[in-house]
């Protein structure tokens, strides 16, 4: 049985002029106990809002929600839980903590209540043992505002977690923190997740983030779901052109479908003929944005016998210590490759690039808004 269970549902605001905005279209998505899920998507794509419906703070208009088989919220019923009584705990990007209270108040405050009937020893042993794990011991009598942005989250962390709920939900807690604090961060809320075991919503606009503790990804576009997947799955096998630009990096082209067969899509580009994964969606004569990966480019300095081989004059090298990054012009387009830390070249010197046709898609071009 799912942890939560989201059908069929769909939030629309009224705006001030009177216009219908539909935030959250038509989801449907199941989360495992101790499942990380993350939603994904540029600011304004529902990723908010359906966190605030999950948690209850947002009434859906349509669908359904359960958690533990249990009907949080059903638009035809009329069901609607409180936020306290779903067993889900939240945290935001901006802390939240209690300013005139101690590290140690504001976690022990959500055990505090009386319906939970815990003695004052139980709560002492519980805040000790939670800000052990997140690694705040030493800030129990310390206030919010006397600690660093990276503490205060962490607190935020314990507050969410001390009572122990199965499922959390996240929206862009990361974000407030610098890139240092960030990654240790991440790295330290992967860990807590993977010792805890609670399940996870989380949003962020972020694809590092998402990239590194999704065990599942729910890209978001306009309100709808555009792809769900493991990470690596939605990264080498995206169904569009907005996941593929949206999860890694991606180079771009414009192209025309010349020829499709089971085994490959034949393009026509300022590169010449192209030869792309098959994409059964396509047709002949379609306009289409052919995507490929910078770590799937390959540099030579002697013309390829390999299709896929484009004449580009190689500009920059920019070494990262892991990899090289190196950048291409080809008739002023700018494309990215990716190359073990040792690569060197000459600068704006003429090179071959090489991408296997498995590794270029041809996806129908979007409409430009
Ligand atoms: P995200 O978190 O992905 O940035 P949101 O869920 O905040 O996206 O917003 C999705 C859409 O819903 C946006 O068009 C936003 O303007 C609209 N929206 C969100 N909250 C409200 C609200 N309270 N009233 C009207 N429109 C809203
Ligand atoms: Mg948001």
């Amino acid at each position: 049985q799912p942890l939560l269970a989201i059908r069929d549902l769909r939030k629309q605001f009224t705006r001030a002029n009177g216009h219908l905005v539909t935030a959250v279209d038509d989801i449907t998505l199941s989360i495992a106990p101790g499942e990380f899920i993350v939603l994904l998507g540029p600011s304004g794509c529902g990723k908010t809002t359906l966190l605030r419906c999950i948690g209850g703070l947002e009434t859906a208009s349509e669908g359904t929600i359960t958690i533990n088989g249990r009907a949080m919220f059903s638009a035809e019923l009329g069901t609607d839980v409180p936020t306290r009584r779903r067993g889900i705990s939240m945290v935001f990007q901006s802390y939240a903590l209690w300013p005139n209270m101690t590290v140690f108040e504001n976690i022990a405050f959500p055990l505090k209540s009386r319906r939970r009937g815990m003695s004052k020893s139980e709560i002492r042993e519980a805040v000790e043992e939670i800000t052990r794990v997140v690694g705040i011991s030493d800030l129990h009598t310390q206030y919010p505002h006397h600690i660093s942005g990276g503490q205060q989250q962490r607190v935020a962390l314990a507050r969410a977690l001390v009572d122990g709920n199965a499922l959390v939900l996240f929206d862009e807690p990361l974000s407030n923190v610098d890139a240092k604090v960030r990654r240790d961060l991440r790295i330290e809320l992967a860990a807590l997740q993977a010792k805890l075991g609670f399940a996870a919503v989380y949003v962020t606009h972020d694809q590092e983030d998402a990239m590194e503790l999704a065990d599942r990804i729910v890209v978001l576009e306009g309100g709808r779901i555009a792809q769900v997947g493991a990470p690596q799955e939605i990264y080498e096998n995206p169904v569009s052109s907005y996941v593929a630009g949206f999860v890694g990096s991606s180079n771009s082209m414009s192209g025309t479908v010349r020829e499709v067969t089971s085994t490959e899509v034949v393009l026509d580009s300022t590169m010449g003929l192209i030869k792309a994964r098959p994409n059964p969606g396509l047709v002949a004569g379609q306009e289409v944005e052919v995507m490929f990966r910078p770590q799937h480019v390959r540099i030579h300095q002697e013309r390829p016998s390999s299709t896929n081989a484009w004449p580009m004059l190689l500009r920059k090298i920019m070494h990262s210590g892991t990899h090289a990054e190196i950048l291409l012009t080809h008739e002023h387009e700018i494309y990215q490759a990716r190359a073990d830390a040792d690569f060197e070249a000459v600068l704006d010197s003429d090179v071959w690039v090489t991408v296997e046709q498995r590794h270029v898609f041809g996806f129908p071009k979007r409409a430009v808004p």
